[in-house]
């Protein structure tokens, strides 16, 4: 009997996987695409309730992605070159995990089959945060920062 094959993941490292791997890899959270700010003494980095103004809040995905770093200047398109240098990636973002060699959890779309279980789990930003376009401006964002667990 043919032994089963090894999900595309797993033993690979980022550098390996294929462009279509790639994209698929991407849980559809949305938490890196939450706004931060920058202590600029410490440099310590905050986490804000506040969405980057292209994130779909419901779908947790950017709404033009193939132009997100035309509109967004500031958007951090990843890359297996700076995955492991971007301190503030969540935890649970596929992409740190792999980079660490640990497997995905049971609520990624590519474990469990389907896209909505990240959102089931309540693993997305989903219903969390709001859009920068309702956030009041820069200078309120301040007002937003959140201690998740990310
Ligand atoms: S944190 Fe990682 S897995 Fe989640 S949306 Fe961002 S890139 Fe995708
Ligand atoms: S431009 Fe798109 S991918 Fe980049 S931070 Fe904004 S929503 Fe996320």
């Amino acid at each position: 009997m043919a032994e089963a094959q090894e999900p595309f993941w797993r033993g690979k490292t980022l550098g390996d996987l294929s462009a279509v791997e790639w994209e698929a890899l991407c849980d559809g959270c949305g938490k890196c695409c939450l706004l931060k700010l920058e202590d600029a003494d410490t440099g310590k980095i905050e986490t804000t309730a506040v969405a980057c103004k292209l994130l779909d809040i419901g779908t947790c995905r950017c709404s033009d992605y193939g132009r997100r770093k035309r509109r967004v200047p500031d958007c951090i398109p990843l890359t297996p070159e700076n995955v492991p240098m971007i301190g503030w990636l969540p935890s649970t973002c596929a992409y740190r995990l792999v980079h660490e060699g640990r497997d995905l959890y049971w609520w990624h779309p590519l474990v469990s089959g389907d896209a909505d279980s990240v959102h089931r789990a309540g693993m997305s930003v989903r219903h969390k945060v709001l859009s920068e376009k309702e956030a009041g401006g820069p200078s309120k964002l301040p007002n937003y920062v959140v201690d998740w667990n990310l």
